[in-house]
Order: C-alpha cells, then sequence, then structure tokens
C-alpha cells in the first residue's frame, strides 16, 4: 500500500513493553463501584449476584485468550495472570490491557442480565481501569496474589460485622466506632452473641475470593469399534474458593507456577 505523506506521525507511538521472562499480572478494577453498587442495590457487603458475574467475566477472559493462566478475584477487582514466555501482542502494555480490560467490561454488560435478574436493570455504564505488573519469579507472583487474598479477608472481617450493625441500625460512625482498633477475636465473637453468624461458616466466596483455573479433565474423545473408549485430557475452565496463600493449591498445580 502507497505511504502517505502523514505516515511519518506514526513514529511519535510509544511501544511500551513488559520486560521479557517475567508473569505479567493485569488487575481490573471497577470505577467507582461504591456508587455503582449503591446505585444497583447490591447486598452489603457481599451480593452473590454480583459476585458471579465478576467470576463469569473472568471464565470469558480465559476461555477467549489461552495466554492467561489464571485469574483471582474480589469485590471489583480481578487479576489475571499471564505465562512469563507470553508473546501476546508483542507484549505491549497499552495493547494487552487495553483488550483485556475492555474485554472484561464488556463481558460485564453482556452477562449482567443472566447474573443480576430481571429486576435488576443496568442503570449506569459500568467501566474498569487496567492496569499490568511485571512479576520477576514465582515468588513474588504468589506474594503478590497473597496480597489480594490476604486484603480481602481483611476487608471482609471487617465489613461483616460493619453491615450487620448498619442494618441493625447503628449510624456509619457508630458502627466504625465500635470495631475501631479491634482484633479478630473481637469482631468474630461480636457476630457471633450480637448476630448469630459464625464467620467461618460464611460462604467461601465472601472469606476467599474466587481463582479461575483450567482444570484438567479427561474425556472421552471417541469410542473405538471394539467398544473401548479413546480418552484424552482438556482444560476446563473452573472457578474455585480456595486458599492461594498455603503451597497445597501451588503443589496441585506446578505448570501455574512454569
Ligand atoms: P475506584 O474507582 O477508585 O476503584 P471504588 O468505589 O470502586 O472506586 P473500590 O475500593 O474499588 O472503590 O471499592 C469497591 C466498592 O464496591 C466497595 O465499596 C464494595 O463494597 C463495592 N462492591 C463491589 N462488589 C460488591 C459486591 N459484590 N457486593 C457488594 N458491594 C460490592
Ligand atoms: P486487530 O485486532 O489487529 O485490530 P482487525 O481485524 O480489527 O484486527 P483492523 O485493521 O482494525 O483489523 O480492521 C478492522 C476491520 O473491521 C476491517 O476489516 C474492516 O473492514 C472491518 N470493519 C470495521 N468497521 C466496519 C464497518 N463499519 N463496516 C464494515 N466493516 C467494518
Ligand atoms: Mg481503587
Ligand atoms: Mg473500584
Ligand atoms: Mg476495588
Ligand atoms: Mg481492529
Amino acid at each position: 500500500m502507497a505511504n502517505s505523506r502523514y505516515e511519518y506521525v506514526k513514529q511519535y507511538e510509544q511501544d511500551a513493553t513488559l520486560l521479557p521472562g517475567c508473569f505479567i499480572v493485569v488487575r481490573v478494577d471497577g470505577k467507582g463501584f461504591t456508587k455503582f453498587s449503591e446505585l444497583h442495590g447490591f447486598e452489603k457487603p457481599n451480593d452473590k449476584r454480583a459476585l458471579d458475574l465478576m467470576d463469569r467475566c473472568a471464565c470469558e477472559v480465559l476461555r477467549e485468550f489461552s495466554d492467561v493462566r489464571m485469574g483471582y478475584g474480589v469485590s471489583d477487582e480481578y487479576s489475571f495472570v499471564l505465562a512469563p514466555s507470553t508473546a501476546l501482542y508483542g507484549r505491549r502494555t497499552s495493547k494487552i490491557v487495553s483488550v483485556l480490560t475492555s474485554f472484561f467490561t464488556a463481558s460485564y454488560v453482556r452477562w449482567w442480565g443472566e447474573h443480576m435478574g430481571a429486576d435488576a436493570p443496568l442503570r449506569a455504564t459500568p467501566a474498569f481501569d487496567g492496569r499490568a505488573v511485571c512479576y520477576p519469579n514465582a515468588a513474588t507472583l504468589r506474594d503478590y496474589l497473597s496480597w489480594r487474598q490476604a486484603d480481602c479477608h481483611i476487608n471482609n472481617q471487617y465489613n461483616t460485622p460493619y453491615w450487620c450493625l448498619v442494618k441493625s441500625g447503628a449510624t456509619p460512625s457508630e458502627a466504625q466506632r465500635t470495631l475501631a482498633g479491634s482484633d479478630a477475636g473481637f469482631k468474630n465473637e461480636l457476630l457471633f452473641s450480637r448476630f448469630g453468624i459464625n464467620y467461618n461458616e460464611l460462604p467461601e466466596q465472601f472469606r476467599k475470593g474466587s481463582v479461575v483455573v483450567r482444570a484438567r479433565e479427561r474425556f472421552v474423545a471417541k469410542v473405538r469399534e471394539d467398544g473401548t473408549a479413546v480418552e484424552r485430557e482438556r482444560g476446563r475452565v473452573a472457578v474455585l474458593h480456595a486458599d492461594i496463600i498455603g503451597d497445597a493449591f501451588w503443589t496441585e498445580r506446578p505448570e501455574t507456577l512454569a
């Protein structure tokens, strides 16, 4: 194709790329979801429909992008881990971040009705911000994911009694004062004695967040003429609410950190 005299402007584009050989984490986070969740009547502190919708969008991301190894989500955020060897879009930062973020956002709108139900129409346009961070090895990647899961736990341990207090008539500042500086034991005791809630019996999705993985499953690819089955393995995208801070999760899936 003939070059136009305008084409030199292409030289002004700056293609920042993500360091070779590092894990790439792309994290998306809902823009202004404090307000967005109120506008749509999310149950506080954990609206299960909205969490399932986030998990659904993450599954769609893993199905669309084979370079994404796993995802971890909590609240209005999701982190996606790309293989250190990925050559997706030449590892260009803006391509990777913008395509994953817009794909996630579009999925959120596309699957909203299915998860939120007919009585919760979309009343505003949801947006997500996105960023990419490189982690140089398995240890720092695991620390990153542990950081997000610890954050999920700390927030949920605070938010659960906070919303119980507010729903039972306390003002937000009264609830804040009651919980200020208290340890986990105090919060759990308050939950149990005043509201009959055993923290450890709350759904794992609330306490641990969600992990999206490619689970290996064997399936019957075809049946031979003699009636015996030909089995193959395939990766099926699955949502777990597992602990990812300890070693067990990783020992079972060594390929995730390779
Ligand atoms: P920002 O644009 O800076 O991210 P934000 O208001 O989204 O602003 P966050 O720190 O991301 O701030 O907080 C997310 C908010 O969305 C929290 O207030 C949280 O309670 C709410 N939220 C997200 N998901 C849910 C859910 N499933 N159920 C109830 N509330 C939720
Ligand atoms: P990439 O992901 O690299 O951008 P692409 O297939 O989107 O791949 P583009 O160079 O962006 O490549 O080209 C956009 C394509 O979409 C073209 O083939 C164009 O014909 C088609 N297209 C976009 N908008 C329209 C439209 N309004 N009507 C018809 N075709 C369209
Ligand atoms: Mg924020
Ligand atoms: Mg947010
Ligand atoms: Mg957030
Ligand atoms: Mg295009």
